[in-house]
Order: structure tokens, then sequence, then C-alpha cells
């Protein structure tokens, strides 16, 4: 088994879709170990965004992220890592297929590629990392 951080970003906790976000989740056997509200602040943010600094959308990314709270879930299944990005779609919602998260949730107007509803680490180092600065 193994292990992964999943947030529900702020576009999913405003809009009221964290429960069926959730139910995805859970549907498919995953394992909530841990799971909390977050209101992250810049450095806890600047830290698990750090591989993007410098890019042009890392400053409109940080400041989304602290638009609003965030869920924080400690998630736990067979090649979870894989499995969970494979539920959320590709990065950007517009072209993200259906049946994934972003491609069924994501909206189309009005969109900011920020505005995703979902992050999960993409490897096992990203995993191992993040889960320290979420939940230490
Ligand atoms: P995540 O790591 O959040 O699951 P991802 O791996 O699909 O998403 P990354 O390339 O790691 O995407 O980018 C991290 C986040 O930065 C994305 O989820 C998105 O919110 C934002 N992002 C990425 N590319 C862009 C872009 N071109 N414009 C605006 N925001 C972007």
């Amino acid at each position: 088994t193994e292990e992964t951080l999943v947030l529900v970003k702020p576009d999913g906790v405003a809009r009221g879709l964290t429960g069926a976000i959730l139910a995805r989740i859970e549907a498919k056997g995953y394992a909530l170990v841990d799971i909390r509200l977050v209101e992250p602040d810049r450095e806890t943010l600047e830290r698990h965004y750090a591989e993007h600094e410098g890019k042009p959308f890392y400053e409109p990314l940080v400041e989304f992220m602290m638009s609003g709270p965030s869920v924080a879930i400690r998630l736990a299944g067979n090649r979870v890592i894989e499995g969970f990005r494979s539920l959320a779609g590709t990065t950007d919602p517009t072209t993200a297929a259906p049946g994934t998260i972003r491609g069924d949730f994501g909206r189309d107007w009005g969109l900011k590629v920020q505005q995703n509803l979902v992050h999960g680490s993409d490897s096992t180092e990203s995993a191992a990392r993040e889960l320290e600065i979420w939940f230490g």
C-alpha cells in the first residue's frame, strides 16, 4: 500500500463539491487516513509549490490557494498516487476526460487553470514531501 496527499482546492470547497469528490475517492476503495480543513499561509504554499517558483502562474496560484479553505487528505491505497491522478484527470479541466473529477466538475467558462478542483501528489518523493508539509 501507498500514501498520497490529496487537496480539494478552494474552488472545490467553495462550490460544495467536497462530498462528491470524497464519494469518488471512497467508491474507488481508497482509505481516508487523515482529513482536515486547512487555511494554508503563504509559507506553506511556497513550500508546496516550490517547483513552480518563477513560472508565470506561480503567484496567481499561491493567491488562489489562499482565497479560501481547502480540504487536505492523507489517502492510502494500492498504487494510490497514480490511481488518484487518473481519477482527477488532466491539469486543464477544459480538456480533462469525462468521467474524471476535473472533466466532470471543472468549469470551462471564466476558467483559470489553477481552478482545477483537486491536487494529487505526482510521485512517491512528492507524496512524502507534501504529506510532511500538510500533516507534519
Ligand atoms: P496538481 O499537481 O495540482 O495535481 P498537476 O500535476 O496536474 O496538478 P502541475 O503542473 O503540477 O499540475 O501544476 C500545479 C498546479 O498549478 C495545477 O494544478 C494548476 O492549478 C496550476 N497550473 C499549472 N499549469 C498552469 C497554467 N498554465 N496556468 C495556470 N495554472 C497552472
